[in-house]
């Protein structure tokens, strides 16, 4: 059985369980969407309640260490079910189903053991894994950049071409970086040279520079999308002035081009030039 089939199969059997993911899954159709198409780049933007956990979230250190871990085992739902994946470098993944989904089908790949959020030694294993599933788009959120576990070394993956950016990256929206190559050593290490140009100092409680990553596998071979982040949430965010505050938690989704907003007034008050402004403002050019 391939491992799509595998996946596809615990979707299946997880939904029938009629838990917490059955009941988001089940709500996706009723989620608002709008056009957001903005220089013939075809942004879209989600009015989704489902998320607001995630565009919330608080990842300081307290509140981390207040809360039990969602993706260890002890912290899971007891409706949650785990396809075990182990990479060409040994390292172990435990694959589920997202319970607060963006798109029809969406999973986390998360490291088997705690351990933080950190890309490099992971990048092998997330190419090998898009070979290996080659109908998901994976993608990386930085630890202070959208992740809303921080704390734990995870992926995610979403059905191809879900994103816009994959089928327009010519489109420019925001500064975008792309690597292409058919050996995934050559790719692992055109990646990892472009990562290293991110020389911004880092803030003392970071680890990590703020990026923002994107992987598949096709015919022709390993492609990758990397956003270097200013910041992690627009100002917008933290706007006192109720006409102004927008709850946005920018992630690699949105980079990609679909916004997501847990809030009616969020989703009311963007339009196509507002959103490409503060996407604008999170993503820089490195050179
Ligand atoms: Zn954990």
């Amino acid at each position: 059985m391939s491992l799509n089939a595998q996946i596809e199969d615990m979707f299946s059997r997880e939904m029938a369980l009629h838990g917490r993911a059955y009941t988001f899954y089940s709500q996706l159709d009723k989620v608002l969407h709008k056009d957001m198409t903005y220089n013939g780049f075809p942004a879209k933007l989600f009015f989704n309640p489902g998320r607001v956990q995630s565009v919330m979230a608080d990842i300081s250190e307290e509140a981390l260490a207040k809360r039990p871990c969602f993706l260890c085992p002890s912290g899971l739902e007891d409706k949650q079910l785990t396809t075990l994946w182990t990479s060409p470098t040994q390292q172990q993944y435990c694959i589920r189903v997202n319970p607060f989904p963006i798109f029809k089908r969406h999973y986390t790949i998360s490291s088997a053991i705690h351990e933080r959020q950190a890309f490099v030694p992971h990048l092998h294993s997330m190419l090998a894994l898009a070979e290996q599933w080659q109908e998901v788009t994976l993608f990386y959120n930085g630890p202070f950049c959208g992740a809303s576990a921080p704390d734990h070394m995870h992926f995610q993956a979403v059905p191809r071409h879900a994103l816009p950016i994959e089928k327009h990256f010519d489109t420019v929206y925001v500064p975008a970086y792309r690597i292409d190559e058919k050996d995934i050593t050559t790719q692992i290490q055109h990646v990892t040279e472009l990562l290293q140009k991110d020389t911004s100092p880092l803030q003392p409680d970071e680890w990590e520079h703020k990026w923002n990553v994107i992987s598949w596998h096709d015919t022709e071979g390993f492609h990758t999308i990397v956003f270097f982040r200013t910041k992690g949430q627009p100002d917008c965010f933290f706007e006192k002035d109720p006409e102004k505050c927008i709850h946005i938690s920018p992630a690699t989704v949105e980079m990609g081009g679909i916004g997501i907003v847990a809030e009616q007034s969020s989703f009311d008050k963007l339009t196509p030039s507002l959103l490409h402004d503060i996407m604008q403002d999170l993503a820089k050019k490195i050179d």
